[in-house]
């Protein structure tokens, strides 16, 4: 064992949340080290976020080729050509950028880097390989992991992890799973010319989106050629010469060159020691904490992913802000989860605010529903059958917006400026005096004037 060090602070993951914990508290003076044994950046910047929105551009691309055609442009289809490696290569050097510029930044802080996996002695010291560190604080920022069902076969079934690596594009692919990842995914996949089949257990997919957002999205993914299936998982994988054999819970079988899962994640804790230190676990196996991120046990916090609030990255960056301030600022603040803005970067894209019809209906509400529905304009041209998608949920009563929801391309774009306007509780009659930009599509959000059915 080698000397100790002390530090104020040992945060435990270098993702979104730990990032900005670790560089806003040095930066206040604390001595801080971050703990990482993967990657800087976390899921985000590596194997997250940011990797499938290049990818998505990427797939996109090829559509936007096609579309120039209308708009005069002609480029001959034998022509086009699409070289995987070349984007997997791209986005692996953005993604290389991306970990020097959070190195950068950690270091400039004055932030120590310490590369290993972390073991919690006690609440007071942390262990990486045989070196022990003591602090008077730590949090665990290690965020969550794919979870692929166990049925037979499953070594074979990839997890997005793997998809960002992949060496090359199969002919065909089978996506499982039918929240975020999968749509988006799936949604990849087709653009890039690969026969795609996404599985889903229930009815619909995306639960807990508003329903006509989800039903208008399994047209627009359908006329893209996604085949999807409802009802329907899978019970074993088989690896065969010509690829895989996917035994279907409805009794149909599947041949394809690649199965994915996209069916969730969990809290990665392996490792770290949380259960002899008494820490307090939910029933989803997420780190407990009450509202100040404080874990069952004293000088040990826990953010992100790991506690299981939404696994969304700006919910992280939030979390990692106020405890700062707690620990090193003024001591003050909270995280407000309220109207968290968010989007889906299927094809076209989903976004969304606030409360859905759906739980708008059943917390009492009494509404009026706006709903526009339109072909975009750059598609009068490009002759491409795409349709957008908005809608407005709003309390009869007072007349606030409960809720933004929208299909249809920039929908990330857009709604994040309406998350302004639903945080604030903005009324329907202030979207209906404010002046549209001419001509968007986003202008449809002040210019819906009459409900689709008298307010109930
Ligand atoms: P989600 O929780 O969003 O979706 C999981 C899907 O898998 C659901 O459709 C679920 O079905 C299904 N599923 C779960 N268990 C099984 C099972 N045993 N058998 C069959 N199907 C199953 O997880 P994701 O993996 O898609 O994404 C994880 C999280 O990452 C998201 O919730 C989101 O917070 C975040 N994320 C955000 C993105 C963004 O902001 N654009 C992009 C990607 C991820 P059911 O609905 O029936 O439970």
């Amino acid at each position: 064992m080698s000397d100790q060090q002390e530090f104020d602070l040992i945060v435990i993951g270098a993702g979104s949340g730990g990032v900005r914990l670790a560089r806003m508290s040095a930066e206040k003076g604390a001595r801080v080290a971050v703990v990482e044994s993967r990657y800087l950046g976390g899921t985000c910047v590596n194997v997250g976020c940011v990797p499938k929105k290049l990818f998505v551009y990427g797939s996109h691309a090829g559509e936007d080729i096609e579309d120039a055609e209308g708009y005069g442009w002609s480029l001959p289809k034998e022509q086009v050509r699409f070289d995987w490696a070349r984007l997997v290569a791209n986005k692996n050097a953005e993604i290389e950028r991306l970990n020097g510029i959070y190195r950068r930044m950690l270091e400039n802080a004055g932030v120590t880097i310490i590369e290993g996996n972390a073991t919690l002695a006690d609440a007071g010291t942390v262990v990486v390989g045989d070196q022990h560190y003591s602090t008077g604080h730590i949090t665990v920022a290690t965020g969550s992991w794919p979870v692929i069902p166990d049925v037979p076969g499953k070594e074979y079934i990839l997890s997005s992890n793997e998809m960002f690596y992949l060496p090359q594009l199969p002919r065909q692919a089978v996506v499982w799973g039918g929240g975020y990842i999968a749509v988006e995914f799936a949604g990849i996949l087709a653009g890039l010319g690969v026969e795609t089949t996404l599985l889903y257990r229930g009815d619909l997919f995306l639960r807990g989106f508003d329903g006509d957002i989800r039903r208008f999205m399994a047209e627009e993914m359908q006329k893209r050629g996604v085949n999807l299936r409802f009802n329907a998982s899978i019970e074993s994988v088989e690896n065969v010469d010509t690829g895989y054999h996917v035994q279907v819970s409805d009794g149909s079988r599947i041949v394809t060159g690649l199965v994915m899962a996209a069916t969730g994640r969990r809290a990665l804790v392996d490792g770290l020691g949380l259960e002899s230190l008494g820490i307090d676990m939910t029933e989803s196996g997420h780190i407990s904490t009450d509202r100040h991120f404080q874990t069952s046990v004293p000088a040990i916090t826990a953010i992100g992913d790991v506690i299981g609030t939404s696994q969304l990255t700006p919910v992280a960056l939030g979390q990692g802000t106020v405890l700062s301030r707690r620990l090193f600022g003024d001591g003050q603040g909270e995280m407000d989860y309220n109207s968290i803005p968010t989007a889906v970067f299927c094809q076209p894209n989903i976004g969304t605010v606030g409360l859905t019809e759906e739980e708008a209906r059943k917390a009492g509400h009494r509404l009026r529903i706006y709903r526009s529905e339109f072909k975009p304009m750059k598609h009068t041209l490009s002759g491409r059958d795409e349709r957008a998608l908005m809608k407005l949920v709003v309390d009869d009563r007072s007349d606030r917006v409960l809720g933004a929801h929208m299909v249809g391309p920039d929908a990330g774009e857009i709604t994040q400026g309406l998350a302004i306007a639903i945080k604030a509780g903005a009324t329907k009659a202030q979207f209906d005096s404010t002046v549209g930009i001419h001509p968007t599509s986003a202008e449809e959000f002040v210019t819906m004037r009459e409900p689709v059915s008298p307010p109930s």
